[in-house]
C-alpha cells in the first residue's frame, strides 16, 4: 500500500498554508532548503496531494511521497519503501527517482506495468553506472595522489551527485589497496593511470584530467550500446 502525502505531513507537522489545507495543490514550509521559513506568508513547498508528489520552488527539490518520508525520518529510502510493500522488490524497484534519474528511467515510473518490464534492463543499467563512476572516482583519487593535487572538492563533488550508497568508503577501500586489489575493475584502473601518466607525462594536470574525463565517458559510452 503506497502512503498518503497529507499523512506524512500531518506526521511530521510540516506547516503548511491553512488556506491551502483542502486542497490539492497545498503550499507548504520547504523541509529541504527553509528558504521561506522567516516569511510568514511564503509558502514555497508545492505539494500535490493525489498524485503524492512535491516540488520546492526555491531549491528544487522534489519527489515522490518516498522522497519527503525519507527526508523528514532521516532514514534511507529503501526502507521507507521497503516499510510499504510486504512482497520482496526486485532491486530495481529499490531505487529512488533521483537513482534513476541518474540512468535516465525516472519517467517511467509514472507506469508501473512499463517498469516492471524493465527491471532486468535497469538493473543492469544501474550496476553499469555504479561501476562507472567508482572508476572515475578512484582515477580521480589515484591522479591527485600521483600528482599531489588537491582534488577534494573535485572527488566530493562527484560522490555528492552521485547518488550512490557507500561509494566513497567502497572506492578509498580499493584505493588504499590498490597495489593487492582483486577487484577487476580497480586493477583496470591503475593499469590505465599509469598509462595515462606515461602517455602524457610532459603534460600539466588539466590536461591528464581532461584526458581522463574524455576516457570515462568514452567507456561510458561504450557500455550503452
Ligand atoms: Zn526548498
Amino acid at each position: 500500500m503506497q502512503p498518503d502525502i497529507m499523512t506524512i505531513v500531518n506526521e511530521y507537522n510540516m506547516e503548511i498554508n491553512p488556506r491551502t489545507a483542502y486542497k490539492v495543490q497545498v503550499e507548504a514550509k520547504c523541509p529541504f532548503c527553509h528558504g521561506d521559513a522567516n516569511n510568514r506568508r511564503k509558502y514555497k513547498f508545492s505539494i500535490n496531494a493525489e498524485m503524492h508528489v512535491f516540488r520546492c520552488w526555491l531549491c528544487n527539490e522534489s519527489g515522490y511521497v518516498y522522497d519527503l518520508e525519507a527526508h523528514l525520518s532521516n532514514k534511507p529510502y529503501e526502507e521507507v519503501r521497503k516499510k510499504y510493500t510486504k512482497r520482496k522488490l526486485h532491486k530495481a524497484e529499490k531505487l529512488s527517482p533521483k537513482q534513476l534519474e541518474k540512468i535516465e528511467k525516472r519517467h517511467l515510473k509514472v507506469d508501473y506495468e512499463a517498469f516492471k518490464q524493465q527491471f532486468t534492463q535497469i538493473e543492469k543499467e544501474w550496476d553499469d553506472y555504479c561501476l562507472g563512476q567508482k572508476r572515475l572516482l578512484l582515477s580521480k583519487i589515484l591522479l591527485s595522489h600521483v600528482l599531489n593535487l588537491d582534488m577534494m572538492s573535485a572527488i566530493h563533488a562527484q560522490v555528492e551527485s552521485s547518488e550512490i550508497p557507500n561509494i566513497y568508503s567502497e572506492t578509498m577501500h580499493e584505493y588504499l589497496h590498490i597495489e593487492t586489489s582483486k577487484e577487476p575493475w580497480a586493477i583496470e584502473v591503475r593499469a590505465s593511470i599509469k598509462s595515462l601518466l606515461q602517455d602524457y607525462q610532459s603534460e600539466n594536470e588539466h590536461t591528464l584530467m581532461a584526458v581522463l574525463l574524455i576516457r570515462h565517458y568514452k567507456q561510458v559510452g561504450r557500455l550503452k550500446h
